[in-house]
């Protein structure tokens, strides 16, 4: 069992743990000063890639293609850039407890970290359905998709069952975007989930019915309004058929399931302040417990836009959050400050051709515009959400760079709207003026 020291620790290694680390390499770590300490075999790597290009027939996305921070146009920082930097990158390591009092972290093999200043970059975990006790849930070939090994486990039981059934469990993000993927892949691909529509936290009714039809029109069934029960196995463990809550039952050689995540702040519990499911910080994303911070899925932070305390699940949050604390934690070393994080929310997803953006907040009414015909070949269409008669969100499929620029524009500036039939008619042109 080793004790090590360093002067900071980014505990993690996700895409928070890259971007930290990459702003610590830029504005100057002498050698032996920040150790980045992951469970994964791998170095930081832009996760979304993972329910996307990894999955392709052809062509598929591996390390170190997509190693941090490639996805926001930075510089890649392959497993060895981290030792050039001086940057001890700690990987397969998981850390089983932590002191915040006494600043050291200890893994499961025993080893001690001590530390001056803590990131904390733990990300989020999959929510199981072992862990509902659905019967028949721990079979084989019922797959998640977290960290780089699940997909590797995706991919392998994509090329064992190659063409035969799926049913994937869930209808937001992962759901959309594995279903697509193991279309692509020639399954035979049924999605259930229990809401309405599918991505019910940001899709209005009409922006799912979009996604639902081109879905359809691709050959994926949808069965709405309800869930997984229990599952059965062959002989051999693997599963072979879904049972749905209203009786229906379905065939099935791989069954993916997307039913959300939860954000891993066990191991802190009772020792730092927590808000919302995550642990609080202030808008350097500085905790309750001094020399610590929390960055990414973990973090609930003041979004200073909505005066309101909000955690984000999402990429580029977790990208910028991380640049923040690591800036804040400079400055204040300097005797400086950086200013408040202002951040504007932004998700994103792609699957078979199309690809969405979402600016800002989908609160209050929804207007429609453009082309939202899943049967025209290049669909073109948008949302805007009205609060309190200013435009507060905007999502845009299918816009080109600049029109997505615009949706940031508009959500950040959060201009008065005429009516509703007004920003109907001029469509992304509205956002286009701002
Ligand atoms: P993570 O990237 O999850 O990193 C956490 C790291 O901490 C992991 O390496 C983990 O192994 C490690 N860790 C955890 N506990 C310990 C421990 N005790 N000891 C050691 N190491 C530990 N967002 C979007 O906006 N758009 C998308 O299209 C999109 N696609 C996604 C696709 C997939 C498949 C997934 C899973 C997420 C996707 N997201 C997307 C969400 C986005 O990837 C996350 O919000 C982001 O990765 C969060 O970064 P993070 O650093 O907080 O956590």
């Amino acid at each position: 069992m080793a004790e090590k020291s360093f002067k900071y620790i980014i505990l993690g290694g996700g895409v928070s743990a890259g971007y930290a680390a990459k702003e610590f390499a830029s504005q100057g770590v002498k050698p032996g000063e920040l150790a980045v300490i992951s469970k994964e075999a791998v170095a930081p790597y832009e996760r979304p890639a993972l329910s996307k290009g990894y999955l392709f027939p052809e062509g598929a996305a591996r390390l170190p293609g997509f190693h941090c921070c490639v996805g926001s146009g930075g510089e890649k920082l392959l497993p060895e850039s981290y030792k050039q930097k001086g940057i001890e990158l700690i990987l397969s390591t998981e850390i089983v407890k932590a002191d915040l009092a006494a600043k050291s972290l200890v893994s499961a093999a025993g080893d001690v970290f001590k530390y001056e200043t803590l990131i904390i970059a733990t990300g989020s975990t999959v929510l199981r359905l072992t862990d509902f006790g659905v019967k028949g849930a721990d079979s084989k070939n019922i797959l998640y998709l977290r960290e780089i090994d699940d997909a590797d486990k995706v991919v392998e039981a994509i090329k064992a069952k190659k063409g035969g059934k799926a049913v994937v469990v869930g209808g937001g993000y992962i759901g959309l975007e594995l279903s697509a993927a193991l279309r692509i892949n020639n399954f035979d691909v049924t999605m259930v989930f229990p809401e309405p529509w599918c991505m019910p936290r940001l899709f209005t009714a009409d922006i799912a019915a979009f996604y639902e039809t081109y879905y359809t029109n691709k050959g994926v069934k949808i069965i709405k309004g309800t869930v997984a029960s229990g599952f059965t196995a062959h002989p051999n463990g693997e599963v072979n058929e879904v049972q749905l809550k209203d009786g229906r039952s379905l065939e099935a050689d791989i069954v993916i399931v997307g039913v959300g995540a939860k954000p891993l702040t066990a191991l802190f519990k009772g020792q730092v302040e927590e808000d919302k499911g995550g642990i609080k910080t202030d808008a350097f994303f500085k905790t309750s417990v001094p020399d610590v911070y929390a960055v990414g899925d973990v973090a609930t932070f003041p979004l200073k836009m909505y005066g309101d305390m909000r955690r984000v699940e999402h990429v580029d949050h977790s990208r910028k959050s991380a640049e923040q604390a690591v800036k804040a934690i400079k400055a204040a070393e300097g005797g400086g400050a950086v200013e408040e994080y202002d951040y504007l929310p932004f998700f994103y997803s792609r699957s078979f051709d199309l690809s969405w953006q979402f600016y800002g907040d989908n609160v209050g009414d929804s207007v429609l515009f453009g082309d939202s015909n899943p049967s025209n070949p290049k669909p073109r269409f948008g949302a805007y959400w009205v609060k309190d008669g200013k435009v507060v969100g905007a999502f845009m499929e299918g816009g080109s760079g600049d029109e997505n620029k615009a949706l940031a524009k508009v959500a950040k500036a959060r201009p008065v709207a005429e009516s509703l039939d007004d920003l109907t008619k001029q469509g992304i042109s509205f956002a286009a003026k701002v």
